[in-house]
């Protein structure tokens, strides 16, 4: 199986657009959203359509929980608070309905799926460093599990040998059988990397390779649209550097 991963489109449809495109032409046999179609970004709607027509799996993210008024918005930082809001404010009811069908979790052909963390998915916890990775690894039995939430791609390993050890976020990554895995597929809306590019993930099951793809989209056309929708200048800024 080859499967197209993505995350973190935050109503950013130029983005969502290039990376579709792009997963098109790479004939996956799946293609699976991670969470957060909403928030920061100035298109909701569009993006919870295009996503909806494309992943035949697709997960809950903490922006798209807190428009629905699940998870409270009060936790997010200011600017985030602000568009959440926005974004509550603006969107159809198709599309409320349409992230009212995300799933917490998801799995598929013995690869799992989770917005933010395996350990507990609905705490939106961030999985940034080895410390938190064993607990993380014992709570899906799995072999690979793929995230969002952070907007940096990469991830770590689990050796069979035991141990942890991270790995780069960029490239291609060939999978060790005797190995389990953590990988987030990166942002595709708002990456925070520092490169401005659209990100997603490719894994193909039989051999075993993930690569990570990085898309150029017209970012100026996103901060546009931000700036009419009198979405804080701030989130539109920050997606010329990708951060
Ligand atoms: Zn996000």
């Amino acid at each position: 199986m080859r499967v197209g991963i993505f995350s973190d489109v935050h109503g950013n449809l130029e983005a969502l657009e290039q990376v579709l495109r792009t997963l098109k032409a790479e004939h996956c046999d799946e293609i699976v959203f991670l969470g957060d179609a909403v928030g920061y970004g100035p298109q909701p709607d569009e993006c919870v359509a295009a996503i909806a027509e494309v992943a035949s799996l697709a997960i809950l993210g903490n922006h798209d929980d807190a428009v629905l008024g699940r998870t409270n918005p009060f936790f997010f930082n200011d600017l985030a608070l602000r568009a959440v809001l926005w974004t509550g404010r603006v969107i159809t009811q198709e599309t409320r309905a349409g992230l009212g069908r995300y799933e917490l979790v998801g799995r598929r052909d013995g690869i799992f799926f989770v917005h933010a963390t395996p350990v507990n998915p609905p705490a939106w916890e961030y999985l940034h460093d080895i410390t938190d990775t064993e607990r993380n690894f014992a709570a899906f039995t799995e072999r690979i599990c793929f995230i969002g939430h952070s907007h940096t791609p990469g991830g770590f390993a689990s050796g069979a040998e035991g141990g942890f050890y991270p790995l780069p976020g960029q490239g291609r990554i060939t999978l060790n059988p005797r190995n389990r895995y953590i990988i987030n597929v990166g942002s595709v809306g708002q990456p925070r990397d520092g490169d401005p590019r659209a990100c997603f993930a490719l894994y193909d099951q039989q051999t075993g390779i993930v690569e990570f793809h990085r898309v150029e989209y017209d970012v100026q056309k996103t901060q546009q649209l931000m700036r009419t929708r009198r979405l804080p200048e701030m989130l539109a800024l920050r997606l010329q550097f990708g951060h």
